[in-house]
């Protein structure tokens, strides 16, 4: 069996599906690594390390996705300079694991199936302990909390710590983290490290017990609806909710120094939760940092990718902060494919069982259909607003 790593060709991404460390378990496993020239150099990672690790290094892009029986990537499939799709590289039989967006962008899927390409989306590993060690999601999230905090810290015009020295007291900072998951743990765990006093939202209270062990405040919304979807995740609440969840944190974000968002729900735009006047609110000088701005931001003022100021406010946008730290990030992800990619093989072979709850949640097409009712029901809404488009 030969698996491929190709090169990430999205701009700013410096991720590596495989480090060498797991190419050389793989390796060890009978099994035929190919990596593409120059596919982890940059998160630091030489093609001679890989070559040492047992790889193959492959110059020639069309032989390493033409070849492959197991393609590895981060990103999901795009066009290439040349203006070849990478979807259109691959062929009847192969396999793809890869961050696919399948709800967001389901086309690609339909693609992929129509090239017979069966192929596994991170996204949808399940939420569960036996899968924990392949849950991407969860490693890159942890990154991008840890980040966020830096980014805040680095742009706040004042300390973290409380200081007491010869030249005055310092107060803490204060932090108000919105969106308790695993990006919003992280950063509560790192702006206590920083010395923050740090307070915490969300609107599952399942999270409470996690925010207040981590010394964080929980701040409490009485919502008289269900917030809790399957695997755990956030569902989409009411306009009400929305409202009165808005009211309810206003107090807190306008006292913040620093407003870490992350809050999400799967498939869905984020949802809307620092308004324009919650931000003029704000104290001069003070930061937001908005995770969910590639998913259309939980602050209004957010620009996904810029950093902008609002009444003397800074509202940072970040896109893809994993790939910021490519050493650890595509350490961790590695990790997670290389679990994945033990639970599929057998003696060196392809063995893919779809009574695994852990293949069959994770496959999304797989023998010319689309594998998952979640991804058939984007591709339904993705053809709804066509046609309604047209009409
Ligand atoms: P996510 O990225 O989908 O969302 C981030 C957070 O935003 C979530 O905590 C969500 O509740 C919150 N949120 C959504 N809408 C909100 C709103 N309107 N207001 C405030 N907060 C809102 O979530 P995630 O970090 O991927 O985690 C999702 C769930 O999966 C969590 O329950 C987490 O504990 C669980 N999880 C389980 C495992 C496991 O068991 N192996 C691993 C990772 C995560």
């Amino acid at each position: 069996m030969k698996l491929a790593v190709v090169k990430e060709i999205e701009v700013g991404e410096r991720r590596v599906a495989l480090i060498p460390d797991a190419v050389s378990r793989l390796t060890k496993q009978g099994i035929e690594v190919w990596v593409e020239a120059g596919a982890g150099e940059r998160s630091w990672f030489a093609d001679s390390l890989y070559e040492s690790a047992g790889a193959k290094i492959v110059a020639d892009a069309a032989m390493i996705w033409g070849e492959a029986d197991v393609v590895l990537k981060v990103g999901p499939l795009q066009e290439r300079e040349d203006g070849c799709h990478e979807v259109d590289l691959m062929h009847a039989g192969q396999t793809l694991i890869s961050f696919l967006d399948p709800l967001g962008n389901p086309s690609l899927i339909q693609r992929l199936s129509d090239r017979q390409v069966t192929a596994f989306a991170l996204e949808l590993i399940p939420r569960t302990s036996r899968a924990q060690s392949m849950d991407a999601l969860s490693s890159q999230a942890s990154l991008a909390g840890y980040k966020s905090v830096l980014i805040a810290a680095a742009v706040l015009p004042k300390f973290f710590p409380m200081l007491t020295t010869a030249a005055g007291t310092i107060p803490p900072a204060k932090v108000f983290v919105i969106g308790a998951g695993v990006a919003g743990l992280q950063a509560i765990a790192t702006a206590r490290r920083l010395g923050a006093v740090v307070e915490a939202f969300d609107i599952r209270p399942a999270v409470k017990e996690e925010v207040q062990s981590l010394g964080a405040r929980f701040v409490e919304v009485q919502l008289e609806e269900d917030t809790v979807a399957s695997g755990g995740y956030a569902r989409e609440v009411s306009e009400v909710a929305k409202q009165r969840t808005q009211a309810a944190i206003a107090e807190h974000v306008s006292q913040a120094d620093v407003v870490i968002t992350t809050a999400q729900v799967p498939g869905k735009r984020a949802p809307l939760l620092v308004t324009e006047e919650m931000v003029a609110r704000m104290k001069p000088g003070s930061v937001v940092v908005d995770l969910a701005a590639e998913q259309g931001g939980n602050c209004a003022c957010t620009a996904p990718g810029k950093d902008v100021v609002h009444h003397g406010v800074t509202i940072v946008g970040p896109i893809n902060l994993p790939a910021s730290m490519p050493v650890h990030a595509s350490q961790m992800y590695a990790k997670n494919l290389l679990s994945l990619v033990q639970l599929m093989v057998k003696d060196g072979a392809l063995n893919l069982n779809f009574a695994d709850d852990i293949i069959d949640g994770a496959c999304v097409t797989h023998a010319g259909q689309i594998h998952n009712q979640r991804v058939r029901d984007a591709l339904e809404a993705e053809a709804r607003g066509r046609s309604e488009v047209r009409g």
